[in-house]
């Protein structure tokens, strides 16, 4: 039986507490958890063992603990397995707000990373400085974004960078890296990565390669263009000299579908070779990115919001923008009918959060064909933008891709304010999800495959060699969670539900999460990446 903590009055606290901690002696361990499978994070089948933390370490695991504790965590017929890292989130989208990152935790995630897609804090010191004096739950990183640096040089505007420019975005990305990003990332499907050349991505990988980082990457193009998107990835992590990574990967668009096998069969290729590339994943078939980036061409982008608008104040521009909105519709992130994109928050009109892009053209008086959701589409950009949901990826391709060998697991999702908006459920069920749906009820991937693929595998991808993994000596992050129910509650109709099944969540030795609720602790840490630690 589970006693909520709040129903034990604080006297009895005081005097069980007196029972296992006698005040003669300072216990050997603060806590121990007893009798757990652990799933040690490499991949290796599970075994029994009881775990014990001192402060922030792991200080030993064995058969039996029956040395005194401050605290003693049962475990029988749980897991036991390192806390989640999470390589893909936009987690600074409320973090000061929801410094627990509550929906994260929950998960058994102890580390987010921010800053992907080519977007991030700039410069990054001071950002990671107020998260220190915020105090925030679970450990953070970050790697530079490649848009946020050519954004600050050159502007959202369609043009090569003269050698000048280049110089200062590598001279960004070098201060980036001195600061303690793990690494460049770029989103070149969006304004301004999208009118970066090849080449000049390439140069700045060079620094952050030089400085023991990675590249990860929102390619040019997750639809059509799919192929030569994983070959530009590819050939940046090859030509920069660095480890590559292609972010939540997935196959946008039903004329696309299957190309996972394609893909897939290049990242083998490339490291067949020697190329050090790699994969993340959300376990979903609907993305989530604002409705000007899905739905109309990037050189309506150009130039920031007052351009748009001009262009969609020019008729004849208006119309072309439209008719490309249409393609965009049928055969991309659309997922060739209106109902298949999801408003997830609109600043201007909050009640359009959670209809179908087919419900608002009705709802304006128009019959709900692909062209009149596109003139809506288009609308809503008029009225001030707002983020949707784009339900356009097969569940084939998912699990192909889930199943590789090469594939880790990233939410790509946010901090949501609880029941604010309808955001994409992965902010709140990516991992129990994969524990859930594809470990135990689909069968898709094992316990073990599935730990490793949150765990070892992306602390791994960015050089955390002291997370990620069970061991003596490493840190202690944490997450105990029964096997037998884990699982996502958040929907797209219904996102705000935490996910079940994770019992305690330990960050740097400290609970973070147990019975149900977040404890008051925020053990979280600013983590650094390669070139400010050494
Ligand atoms: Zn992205």
């Amino acid at each position: 039986m589970r006693i909520p903590h709040a129903a034990i009055p604080s006297a009895v606290v005081a005097t069980l507490l007196a029972f296992v901690t006698p005040s003669a002696q300072t216990p050997p361990f603060d806590l121990v958890i007893r009798s757990g499978r652990i799933v040690d994070g490499t991949g290796s089948p599970w075994y029994r063992a009881d775990l014990a933390v001192r402060g922030d370490t792991i200080a030993r695991i064995a058969p039996r603990i029956d040395a005194p504790a401050a605290r003693v965590i049962d475990a029988a017929g749980q897991v036991v397995s390192p806390g989640f890292i999470d390589l893909h989130t936009h987690a600074r989208r409320n973090i000061f707000q929801v410094p627990t990152a509550e929906n994260y935790v929950r998960q058994g995630v102890t580390t987010l990373m921010e800053g992907p897609d080519g977007s991030s804090p700039l410069p990054i010191k001071p950002f990671l400085e107020r998260l220190t004096a915020t105090g925030v739950s679970p450990n953070f990183g970050l790697f530079v974004g490649q848009g946020t640096i050519r954004d600050q040089v050159i502007g959202p505007v369609n043009r090569k960078a003269t050698p000048d420019e280049i110089e200062k975005m590598r001279g960004l990305v070098r201060q980036g890296m001195l600061d303690g990003a793990f690494g460049l990332s770029s989103g070149l499907f969006y304004v301004p990565g999208t009118f970066t050349p090849t080449a000049e991505v390439i140069e700045l990988a060079k620094i952050a390669g030089q400085m023991g980082g990675i590249y990860i990457s929102h390619m040019r193009d997750e639809a059509g263009g799919i192929l030569d998107s994983v070959r530009e990835t590819i050939e940046i992590g090859e030509k920069g000299g660095l480890p590559t990574q292609v972010t939540h990967h997935k196959i946008v668009g039903r004329k696309n579908w299957g190309k996972s096998a394609e893909t897939l069969k290049l990242v083998e290729e490339a490291r067949a070779r020697g190329v050090d590339a790699t994969i993340d994943q959300y376990p979903y078939t609907a993305s989530s990115t604002s409705i000007q980036a899905a739905l109309m061409p990037a050189w309506a982008l150009e130039g920031g919001r007052d351009e748009v608008m001009k262009r969609l104040r020019t008729a004849t521009m208006k119309t072309e923008i439209q008719k490309e909105t249409s393609r965009l519709i049928l055969e991309e992130r659309g997922g060739g009918d209106p109902n298949n994109v999801q408003l997830a928050r609109c600043e201007w009109d909050p009640s359009l959060a959670g209809k179908r892009l087919g419900e608002v053209t009705k709802a304006r008086g128009l019959e709900p064909t692909v062209e009149n959701a596109a003139a809506t589409a288009l609308w809503l950009v008029e009225q001030g933008g707002c983020s949707g949901i784009f339900h356009a990826i097969d569940e084939q391709d998912l699990q192909r891709i889930l199943r590789h060998p090469a594939t880790m697991i990233g939410s790509d999702g946010e901090v949501p304010i609880f029941g604010e908006a309808s955001p994409h459920p992965r902010s709140y069920g990516t991992f129990a999800r994969v524990l859930g749906r594809y470990v135990r009820e689909l069968k898709t991937i094992t316990l073990e495959d599935a730990v490793h693929k949150m765990s070892a595998f992306p602390a791994q991808r960015i050089g955390l060699a002291d997370r990620g993994v069970l061991r003596e000596g490493l840190k202690a992050d944490i997450a105990v969670f029964d096997p037998g129910t884990v699982r996502d509650l958040a929907t797209f109709e219904r996102p705000h539900q935490y996910a079940e099944g994770v019992s305690y969540v330990i960050i740097n030795g400290q609970l973070a999460f147990e019975s149900g609720k977040m404890t008051a602790a925020r053990p979280g840490r600013i983590l650094l990446g390669p070139a400010a630690r050494h």
